[in-house]
């Protein structure tokens, strides 16, 4: 039996051509146009935090939205192919304008293994892979762990929070990034702490370069 895709936007069928978003769906995408060699609004979300190359994040992310249906059925419905789909498609906008080996080492923001278990995948792993290939840079996601198993603590302010999760992450075998440029990716960025924090995690490293790469930002 043929089971009719389904666009991931709006529920509707996809035609032929057409992958895990219909045409309309993918025309109304709210790109930010953000890339690694104009400075951008996610660059300043880190200005005066932690040293950070380049941000950038492919869509603006909104409540009820297309995004946030691409990202639900991501994270919480088993479709991990959405995250490969996006990791192509702000692959190929990343690499205009930077040099071939801007990039040496992709890394995730890591899940504590309890949750990666119970997930049974790292949301922003293919993203992450793809991003890897398109730069030609190696994806570790061995090196940045989570410690502690915590929920996000929305309702706390930035730097409360900022302080309760700077030592969530460690980082393994720091020799493994000395002098060498990393991506950190991520699906959403809304008040950037979490990559904040893995960002210090990462910087106790000599030489190391940090850029940042999210699936959405929070306008
Ligand atoms: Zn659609």
């Amino acid at each position: 039996m043929l089971i009719p895709r389904l666009c991931f936007g709006c529920n509707g069928r996809l035609y032929r051509g057409e992958q895990q978003l219909c045409t309309v769906c993918r025309n109304h995408l709210p790109l930010t146009e953000f890339n690694f060699h104009e400075e951008n609004a996610v660059d300043r979300i880190f200005y005066g935090r932690t040293a950070i190359c380049s941000a950038a994040a492919l869509f603006f992310y909104q409540e009820e939205s297309i995004v946030q249906n691409l990202i639900h059925a991501l994270k919480y419905k088993g479709q991990k192919q959405l995250g490969e789909f996006l990791g192509d498609w702000f692959g190929e906008i990343l690499r205009q304008g930077v040099p071939n080996d801007l990039i040496d080492i992709v890394i995730p923001v890591p899940l504590h293994k309890k949750k990666l278990r119970k997930r049974g995948y790292n949301q922003v792993a293919g993203f992450g892979r793809k991003l890897a290939y398109h730069f030609g840079a190696e994806y570790r996601d061995d090196l940045l762990i989570k410690t502690a198993n915590t929920r996000t603590q929305t309702r706390k302010s930035r730097w409360y929070r900022w302080l309760g999760s700077r030592e969530l992450y460690h980082l393994r075998n720091p020799e493994a990034l000395e002098h060498r440029h990393i991506l950190l990716v991520d699906d959403v960025i809304t008040t950037g702490s979490t990559l904040e924090a893995c960002a210090l995690a990462l910087q106790k490293t000599e030489g190391i370069s940090i850029s940042i790469a999210a699936m959405a930002v929070v306008p």
